[in-house]
C-alpha cells in the first residue's frame, strides 16, 4: 500500500468536570486529581510530507472563524504540535519533514487545552502518515512527556487524571451532557493561575476524588452532576480576572445547573438541562453582556480521530 498524502485527525476540546489542586510535589509540579471531560468543539490537524524538510522537522499553518484567537497560535517551534512531530519522529522509522494544518476551533489560552489537542491529534497524524505503527500505550507515554494534558484528547470521553494529571483512568458515563461555554476577550496564563493559587492556598490539602461526582457521572444525572462541579483554581482565576465572577452569576441567574471556570480559564462553562436549554442559556449569556461570544457542545465524545 501507498503511504498517504495527507492526514486528517479530529480532536476535542476539554472541560474539567473536578480540577483538584494539592501542594507543590518535590518535582515542582502540583498534584492533582482532575477529571476531564470532552466535549463537541474540535480542532483539526492535518499533516502532510515535506521532503524539503529534515524529518521530525514542521511548518505551521492555522486558520479557523475567530481570527483573534488565530492570531495567538505561535507558528514556529514552540507550537505544541510540532513539538508533538518532532518527539514521534524520534520514535518511528520513516519519519519525513511535515507542514501542520491547524483548523481551531478550541478557544486559544481559554482552559480547554487546545494547544494539547492539537498535539495529541499531531501525534495520531504523523503516526498514521509514517505508518508508525506505535502501540497506544506508546503513544499516551508520548502524549505525557509533552505535558499534562496531552494524553487525555488521545482517549476522550472522561476519565480521571491523577499525578499531574496524565495518568488516566475511564470513568463511566451514561448519556450524554449540554455544556455552554462562554468566551472572553483574552486569555488567562495556566503558569499565572497556578502561581496565584499557591499564594492564596500555601496550605493546601492532598486533592481527592469526589464520590458525588462519580455517582452523578454514571447515573447521568445533570442536576446532581451540576451540583458537583468544582475547580480549586477557579478563586484565583478570579482574582486575576474578577468579571468573570458576573459572568458566573449571569449563568446561574439564567439556570445553568453548574457554572464553573473551566480549566485556568477564562472560558467559563455552564451545565444545561438539553440541547434546548443550552441554546436558551446561550442566548442569555450573550444578553447579559458579561462576555464576548457563546458555543454550545455536548460531551462526553470520542478523543483524537482520523477523519
Ligand atoms: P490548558 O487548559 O492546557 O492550560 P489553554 O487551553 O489555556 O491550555 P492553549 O489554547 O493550549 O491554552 O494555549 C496556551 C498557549 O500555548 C497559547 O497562548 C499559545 O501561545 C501556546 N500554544 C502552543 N501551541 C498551541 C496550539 N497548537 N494551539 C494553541 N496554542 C498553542
Amino acid at each position: 500500500m501507498n503511504a498517504p498524502t495527507s492526514v486528517t485527525v479530529r480532536v476535542p476540546a476539554k472541560v474539567n468536570l473536578r480540577l483538584a489542586v494539592g501542594p507543590v510535589r518535590g518535582d515542582g509540579y502540583h498534584g492533582l486529581v482532575n477529571v476531564f471531560h470532552a466535549v463537541s468543539l474540535y480542532d483539526e490537524v492535518t499533516v502532510s510530507p515535506r521532503s524539503d524538510l529534515a524529518p521530525g522537522q514542521a511548518v505551521l499553518s492555522v486558520d479557523g472563524e475567530r481570527p483573534d484567537h488565530v492570531a495567538r497560535v505561535p507558528l514556529d517551534d514552540s507550537n505544541l504540535a510540532a513539538r508533538a512531530a518532532a518527539l514521534l519522529a524520534r520514535h518511528v522509522p520513516h519519519a519525513t519533514g511535515v507542514h501542520i494544518h491547524v483548523h481551531k476551533a478550541i478557544p486559544v489560552a481559554g482552559g480547554m487545552a487546545g494547544g494539547s489537542a492539537d498535539a495529541a491529534a499531531a501525534l495520531v497524524a504523523c503516526d498514521a502518515l509514517w505508518e508508525g505503527d506505535t502501540p497506544r500505550e506508546r503513544l499516551l507515554e508520548l502524549a505525557a512527556e509533552l505535558g499534562s494534558d496531552v494524553a487525555f484528547p488521545l482517549i476522550g470521553c472522561t476519565a480521571v487524571g491523577t499525578g499531574r494529571g496524565e495518568q488516566l483512568s475511564p470513568l463511566p458515563v451514561q448519556g450524554t451532557f449540554h455544556w455552554v461555554f462562554a468566551l472572553v476577550d483574552g486569555g488567562l496564563s495556566t503558569t499565572k493561575v497556578f502561581a496565584e493559587y499557591d499564594r492564596l492556598r500555601p496550605d493546601a490539602p492532598e486533592p481527592t476524588l469526589d464520590d458525588a461526582l462519580v455517582a452523578a457521572l454514571a447515573a447521568g444525572d445533570a442536576r446532581r452532576l451540576g451540583a458537583a462541579l468544582t475547580n480549586d483554581l477557579q478563586p484565583a482565576a478570579l482574582a486575576l480576572r474578577p468579571e468573570l465572577g458576573d459572568l458566573l452569576e449571569a449563568g446561574r441567574a439564567a439556570g445553568a445547573l453548574g457554572a464553573l471556570v473551566s480549566g485556568s480559564g477564562p472560558t467559563c462553562a455552564f451545565l444545561a438541562e438539553s440541547a434546548d436549554h443550552a441554546r436558551e442559556l446561550a442566548a442569555a449569556l450573550r444578553a447579559s453582556g458579561t462576555c464576548a461570544d457563546t458555543v454550545t457542545a455536548h460531551g462526553p465524545v470520542p478523543g483524537a480521530t482520523v477523519v
